[in-house]
């Protein structure tokens, strides 16, 4: 159940992923193409405006070379120079200038035609005003200049508005350059084109600060956003791909998690699962006092292996529970028959944190002992000191429960971990077991092994057993007995065993007692 939620879960959370990050990028995407597009649109908004303002300063600024009564004298000098005027600045299509009562005394047009002013409005270019003026034979309307109330300037046509847009704007765009009272002076395109794009503009207006008039272009948002439609396209490809991915990754990792808790299932079903039983040997007497139990999967090609991860694996999703269950039960069937008859000899299981997280393992060692003829006082159940135990007032009454069903106690992997005397003090533990990395420090000429003896002095102090683990030699075996260590496993003496060489070692030793001596003279 809790497996399949996980696995909805994260194809949920996955194909959500795959929706709102593409989503949300391509908003980002279109929201910086746009404001990239606006900056674009704004710097030749201001180069058009600037090469008009540049036209008409050019224009004003010759003017003002004239003086007034040369001009109302209109002989051949200053028709001259204003012919020259109207060559230099191309744009000027005519010229003319007006006396007192407002008669064109001078005319300089290309056609000698007759205009007439229909707005004229004042610019911060003294004494330039602009004007719009309607040539009074063809109708058309042009943008003029108005200087001093003297010369009449008009413009061509359509010199002011130049096209600077890139070309896959120019085929939906529009400029009009407008005098301050919105009149248009002039548009592109000059005639109206058809366009399917639709919806909404993107719009930019640029003010001249010089002269009445601003230029507006408005570029369809739709053609804007298609020239980001190729990257666009390529991101989002590749963000799902990414995210499929990660999903696919996903779905294999459940699946192999899923797999793994199968395999666990299938172990304990068919019974590939088994105890492997390695002695623990008393040192003062040498005799056997118990075994600990050790998981071993018996191999389809024959042979056990240790099972490695797979105990981390069942730690990490509970299935140690039931895992630790199947192995006291078989616990029973091989050594119920041999220890009935030998109430000394104990049976030590591990347990993991997880264990000591509710009374749930109180109720399973009642379940699979409580009608066993192994007694509760002949198990010892290890927990390790590697892993924090986490909350450890319900640790504590854990092992009180456990305790109070007449089973002890032990701390596994001792010095190895952080928790220490502190922890063992507060849980009330009954036995201490000295992890092999200490005494594998230990040799011949080993005189002192400071941890070894800390704890043995810890026990001492707490009113603990000891027992050794990984004693591999001789020397090791002397300084833990010199030392006050009771108990010790190792492959000194054995390795884990199954059951069937266990029971035997069990008829063998019990009750017959090994002589430490011996084990010194062997090793001579
Ligand atoms: P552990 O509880 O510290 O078990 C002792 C380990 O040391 C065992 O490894 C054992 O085979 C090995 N060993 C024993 N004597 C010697 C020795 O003289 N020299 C050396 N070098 N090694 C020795 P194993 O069986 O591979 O188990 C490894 C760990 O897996 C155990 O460490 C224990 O933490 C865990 N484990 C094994 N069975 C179970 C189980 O049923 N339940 C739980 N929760 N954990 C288990
Ligand atoms: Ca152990
Ligand atoms: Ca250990």
């Amino acid at each position: 159940m809790r497996r399949s939620y996980l696995r909805a879960a994260i194809i949920l959370g996955c194909l959500a992923i795959a929706v709102i990050v593409p989503v949300v990028f391509s908003g980002l995407l279109e929201r910086q193409a746009i404001a990239q597009a606006q900056r674009t649109l704004t710097a030749y908004a201001e180069r058009i405006i600037a090469r008009a303002e540049a036209q008409l300063d050019q224009t004003g600024g010759r003017l003002s070379r004239f003086n007034s009564a040369d001009l109302m004298a209109c002989d051949s000098s200053v028709r001259r120079r204003l012919s020259e005027l109207k060559f230099e600045i191309p744009a000027i299509s005519g010229i003319a200038i007006i006396n007192g009562e407002g008669h064109q005394v001078c005319i300089l047009d290309a056609h000698g035609r007759d205009t007439a002013i229909l707005t004229r409005i004042p610019s911060r270019m003294e004494p330039v005003d602009l004007s719009l003026l309607r040539d009074t034979a063809s109708g058309h309307v042009m943008l003029g200049m108005v200087y001093d109330d003297l010369i009449y300037i008009t413009f061509q046509r359509d010199s002011f508005l130049i096209d600077l847009l890139p070309e896959e704007w120019r085929i939906a765009s529009h400029m009009a350059l407008r005098l301050s009272d919105r009149t248009a002076i002039e548009r592109l395109p000059r005639r109206a084109v058809e366009t399917e794009l639709t919806g909404p503009d993107m719009r930019v207006t640029r003010v001249s600060e010089r002269y009445p008039f601003k230029l507006e272009i408005t570029v369809p948002t739709a053609l804007v956003l298609d020239a980001f439609a190729g990257i666009k396209a390529i991101v989002i490809a590749m963000i799902t791909g990414l995210v499929l991915a990660f999903l696919a990754l996903a779905l294999a990792l459940v699946r192999s998690r899923v797999k793994g808790d199968a395999e666990i299932e299938r172990g304990m079903a068919a019974r590939t699962f088994l105890p492997y039983y390695q002695p623990v040997i008393s040192l003062e007497e040498g005799r056997l006092d118990g075994c600990e139990v050790l998981l071993r999967r018996r191999l389809p090609e024959g042979g056990v292996e240790t099972p490695g991860r797979l105990i981390d694996r069942a730690e990490g999703n509970g299935q140690i529970v039931p895992l630790t269950n199947y192995l006291m039960r078989r616990v029973i069937e091989d050594l119920e028959e041999h220890y009935a008859t030998r109430p000394h000899l104990t049976i030590a299981f591990n347990l993991c944190a997880l264990h000591f997280h509710s009374d749930q393992i109180v109720r399973d060692v009642k379940a699979a002992f409580g009608k066993s003829r192994i007694r509760y006082s002949q198990l010892i159940f290890e927990v390790t000191e590697r892993y924090p135990l986490g909350d450890l007032t319900t640790a504590k009454s854990v092992v009180g429960k456990l305790q109070a069903l007449g089973c002890r106690v032990a701390i596994d992997d001792a010095g190895t971990g952080h928790g220490g005397l502190a922890v063992m003090q507060r849980l009330g533990l009954d036995i201490i077991k000295i992890d092999r990395v200490f005494v594998d420090a230990i040799d011949a000429d080993t005189r002192q092994a400071p941890i070894v003896d800390k704890l043995l002095e810890m026990a001492r102090g707490l009113r603990m057993s000891v027992i050794a683990e990984g004693v591999e030699t001789v020397d090791q075996l002397r300084y833990l007995r010199q030392r006050g260590a009771g108990l010790a496993q190792g492959y000194l003496f054995a390795p884990p065993l199954p059951a069937s060489s266990y029971r035997q070692l069990v008829g063998a030793m019990t009750p017959i007692a090994m002589n430490t001596d011996s084990v010194d003279r062997d090793a001579a």
